[in-house]
C-alpha cells in the first residue's frame, strides 16, 4: 500500500432517479480487497452513455437501485495499491480496465461462457467508476497497456473495444464497402478499425457534425456526408451505388436506422450499436423484402480489448485525433454540457489535474 486512503476526493456522482449529475467529494476507496486493485485514474472519458444519463433518459433508469453512484466507465490510469492474491501486477503498472464484469455464477458462466453472462456489472454503471482521482477495480479486468503508449489514451480502449465489437458483428472483411452512421467516438473507431479490416470504402454520416467530421477528415477520411447540408442526401445515395455490405448504426436515432437499412445493398447487414433514447420505428417489411440482416452489438470480447490496445500502440498519433478536449476533472460539468452541445468529439476528464 503506498496511497493513503483516509480522507475524500472529488467525484462525478449520479445522486438519484432524476436529471442531473453532482461533483461531490465521496471517501476515498477503501483498501483493495481479494483479487482487487486501486487505480489512480489518467483519463475517463465522456460517453454519450453519461450524457444519457446526466439527462436521465428512460434507456438508463436500470441505474436507479445503483445509485448514488460515481459514473466513468471509459478509464485508464495506473496501479496505486493491490489487494491481497493478486498476481502479476505491480504498483506503477499502467493499464485500461474493461469495466463490464462477468457474474461467476449464472448458467453461461459456469458454462465457461462468460461472455454471454447476463448479469453483468460494470464499473461507472452498477458501482463506482473512474470520474474519480482513484477507483477499486477487480484485477480480472485489467488489460496492460505498453510503456510506449501515454496512459491517458488508454481511456479510448473501451470505447473501441465497442466499435471493434461492432465491425466484427457485421463481418467487415477486405473488399466491403461500409457505411457508419453517427460521426461520434464509436463511429470515428467503427470506421477506423473497419479500414483496419480491410474495408475499401468506409463512408460516415452525421447531421449537423462539423467537429465530428473534422477529427474524421484529420484521421484521413474524405467520404463523410452530413445530411444537413444542401445535396448531402443526393450525396449519399451517388456514394451508396447499389448499396453498401455493411452499415453500422452508431447514431442512436430514429433517421439513422432508416438511411442505413435503405443505403444496404440486397441482403445487406445493419449492426445495430446505437442507444436510442426511445424506442424507434423500423421498416420490418422492407428488411423482409430486401432480405436484410441486423445484428447487435454492445461490448467487446476480450479478444476485441486486445486487438484495440495494439491498435492503440501501433498509432497512438492517429487515434489520438479522437479526443478534441482534455478538462479537469472539477469542470465536468462545462464537459457535459459541450459534450450536449455536441461541439466535441471525445472528452477525457483527467482527474490528477484537478488538485
Ligand atoms: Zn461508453
Ligand atoms: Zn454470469
Amino acid at each position: 500500500m503506498t496511497m493513503q486512503n483516509e480522507g475524500t476526493m472529488l467525484a462525478l456522482r449520479k445522486a438519484g432517479p432524476n436529471p442531473g449529475l453532482e461533483l461531490s467529494r465521496v471517501p476515498m476507496p477503501a483498501a483493495p480487497g481479494e483479487d482487487e486493485v486501486i487505480i489512480e485514474v489518467a483519463a475517463a472519458g465522456v460517453c454519450g452513455s453519461d450524457l444519457h444519463i446526466e439527462e436521465w433518459t428512460s434507456a438508463y433508469e436500470f441505474l436507479t437501485p445503483h445509485l448514488p453512484l460515481t459514473l466513468g466507465h471509459e478509464f485508464s490510469g495506473r496501479v496505486s495499491a493491490i489487494g491481497p492474491g493478486v498476481t502479476g501486477w505491480k504498483i506503477g503498472d499502467a493499464v485500461a480496465v474493461k469495466p463490464s464484469k462477468a457474474c461467476g455464477g449464472c448458467p453461461a458462466c459456469r458454462d465457461s461462457r462468460p461472455d454471454d453472462c447476463s448479469r453483468r456489472a460494470a464499473l461507472g454503471i452498477h458501482k463506482d467508476g473512474g470520474f474519480a482521482p482513484y477507483v477499486c477495480a477487480p484485477v480480472s479486468q485489467l488489460l496492460p497497456l505498453p510503456d510506449t503508449l501515454d496512459p491517458v489514451l488508454g481511456a479510448l480502449a473501451e470505447p473501441l473495444a465497442v466499435s471493434g465489437a461492432a465491425v466484427e458483428a457485421g463481418g467487415v472483411g477486405p473488399g466491403d464497402r461500409v457505411l457508419v452512421l453517427g460521426p461520434g467516438t464509436i463511429g470515428q473507431g467503427a470506421a477506423l478499425l473497419a479500414r483496419r479490416a480491410g474495408a475499401a470504402e468506409v463512408v460516415i454520416v452525421g447531421v449537423n457534425d462539423g467537429p465530428r467530421f473534422a477529427a474524421l477528415a484529420a484521421m484521413g477520411f474524405d467520404k463523410l456526408v452530413d445530411l444537413a447540408e444542401p445535396g448531402g442526401k443526393e450525396r449519399l445515395a451517388e456514394l451508396a451505388g447499389d448499396g453498401f455490405d455493411i452499415a453500422i448504426e452508431a447514431a442512436g436515432a430514429e433517421a439513422a436506422v432508416k438511411t442505413a437499412l435503405t443505403s444496404l445493398r440486397l441482403k445487406g447487414v445493419m449492426v445495430a450499436v446505437g442507444i436510442h433514447p426511445e424506442p424507434p420505428r423500423t421498416d420490418l417489411t422492407m428488411v423482409a423484402r430486401r432480405q436484410l440482416q441486423i445484428r447487435g452489438s454492445a461490448r467487446g470480447r476480450h479478444e476485441v480489448w486486445v486487438d484495440v490496445v495494439n491498435a492503440l500502440a501501433t498509432e497512438p498519433e492517429l487515434f489520438s485525433h479522437m479526443v478534441t478536449h482534455r478538462m479537469p476533472l472539477n469542470q465536468a460539468a462545462e464537459a457535459i454540457e459541450i459534450g450536449h452541445r455536441r461541439e466535441a468529439s471525445k472528452i477525457l476528464l483527467l482527474p490528477g489535474a484537478s488538485a
